[in-house]
């Protein structure tokens, strides 16, 4: 079979990587894809020179190849209806409709779906008007909230506030100066809840459920979880925040009512359920749904997959995820450190040849994942924020750091960073 993996981050370098090897794949075409799988030695991979966003082309890219699926990585053409779009030319597709995407694309829908489920989450109030979103501030008491832009705002519309002066200016970026457009025309106003934040990521057909190993993300730039926020600095699975019983709690009380609302609103969700949850004191609450896999979530992950993903992801498109059974998982855990360019999250520094892949390739249970890279006149250079995905397999949590980082030493390009404390978290828990 041909699969079309569709996207050109770390994650869908980590799809395409695992679809290959699957012994039921001939070839993976990656639209666009990035210098990693274009490089991709002894693998079937191949890029295909289309954006993520040509929803047209995509569909007859998909119908002239003989593509037998598709699987979409990232959230922009899921909330735009590409699966839908292929579906509709009678091809099959991985990823939920645009009508179930509606859980990331609109924090308004995914908040009122959660009151409705009963799902655990902060409380909060919606507004359309700034006046409205101002008067509720000064009528309540000073305490910390966070303020959310509705709609897309590539991870920048949520503003953590400590103060109602914060908040205000918040409002007034959101609703007056409409600094995220109209992802901007309705905001949240929401409890602001403490706790560890954990991800628990799902797979589900609309029916069944199979839940995967929680993982830990890390969105600030900078160790410690300081300074801005980033599409994310690292991650690792499986993480000891949520133990066995924690994430029985997590399928009870959060995915399951979900999954079964998403169905009752005419909205049968069938992909990837990502909760973003807030681990506090009363238990777990969430932060957000994802539709997809999260980036860099998504690697450590597939790293100790061991099933083969391709029967996975197709028995969640024909709905028979009940009859899979388990995924088999390497008991090992999984670090994945991501090296970014000098300046990320802010205007970054782009262009630059990255050398040592080769010698990072040649480490033990390291897989290098690229993100923003391309091949450029046979070389390698960053063309993006988040570089690569130094991914590694390791006995205990410390091991596969240090596996990571044994990687992350072998790179270099000019202005290359990254954290230095990316599963540190998991000593504390
Ligand atoms: P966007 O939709 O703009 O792409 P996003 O989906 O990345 O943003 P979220 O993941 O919802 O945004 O929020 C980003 C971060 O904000 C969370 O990881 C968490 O740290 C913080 N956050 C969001 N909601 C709350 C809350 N109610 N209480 C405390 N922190 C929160």
């Amino acid at each position: 079979m041909k699969v079309l993996v569709v996207g050109g981050g770390g994650r869908e370098h980590a799809l395409a990587w695992k679809i290959a090897q699957s012994k039921r794949v001939d070839t993976v075409f990656v639209a666009p894809g990035n210098a990693g799988t274009a490089t991709e030695t002894g693998l079937p991979i191949e890029n295909v020179d289309l954006k993520d966003s040509d929803t047209a082309g995509l569909v007859a890219y998909a119908k002239a190849n003989d593509v037998g699926l598709t699987v979409v990585g990232p959230e922009a053409p899921l909330t735009a209806g590409l699966v839908d779009a292929l579906q509709a030319e009678g091809l099959r597709a991985f990823g939920p409709s645009k009508a179930a995407a509606e859980l990331e694309g609109s924090k308004v829908f995914c908040k009122d779906l959660l009151r409705h489920a009963d799902v655990p989450s902060g409380d909060y109030k919606t507004f359309r008007h700034q006046e409205d979103a101002v008067t509720y501030l000064e009528e309540r008491e000073d305490e910390p909230v966070v303020v959310k832009a509705d709609g897309l705002a590539a991870g920048k519309g949520v503003i953590v506030c400590d103060t109602r002066r914060q908040a205000l200016d918040a409002v007034e970026r959101i609703a007056g100066a409409k600094e995220f457009g109209s992802a901007g025309d309705r905001l949240i106003i929401e409890e602001r809840l403490n706790g560890h934040e954990a991800s628990v990521l799902a797979i589900t057909d609309g029916r069944s459920i199979i839940t995967l190993p929680p993982a830990q993300d890390h969105k600030p730039a900078h160790d410690g979880d300081t300074g801005p926020n980033t599409g994310g600095m690292g991650a690792y699975c499986p993480t000891p925040l949520v133990d066995a019983a924690l994430l029985e709690r997590v399928e009870e009380q959060v995915l399951v009512p979900t999954v079964h609302h998403m169905k009752r609103a005419r909205r049968p969700f069938r992909g990837v359920l990502y909760a973003g949850l807030m681990i506090t004191k009363q238990g777990p609450k969430v932060l957000e749904y994802n539709v997809r896999l999260g980036d860099p979530e998504c690697q450590p992950l597939l790293m100790r997959l061991k099933s083969d993903i391709v029967d996975l992801l197709e028995a969640t498109v024909d709905g028979r995820l009940d009859e899979l059974g388990g995924l088999e998982w390497d008991p090992r855990p999984a670090v994945c450190v991501v090296m970014a360019s000098e300046g990320y999250p802010g205007d970054y520094e782009k262009g630059h040849v990255i050398r040592g892949l080769e010698e990072a390739a040649k480490l033990p249970d390291v897989k290098v994942f690229h993100a923003g890279t391309k091949l450029i006149d046979g070389s390698v250079v960053n063309t993006g924020g988040r570089v690569l995905g130094v991914t590694a397999l390791g006995d205990t949590i410390s091991a596969a750091k240090l596996g990571a980082y044994k990687g992350v030493k072998c790179i270099r390009w000019q202005g290359a960073w990254c954290r230095k404390d990316i599963s540190d978290k998991a000593l504390g828990y």
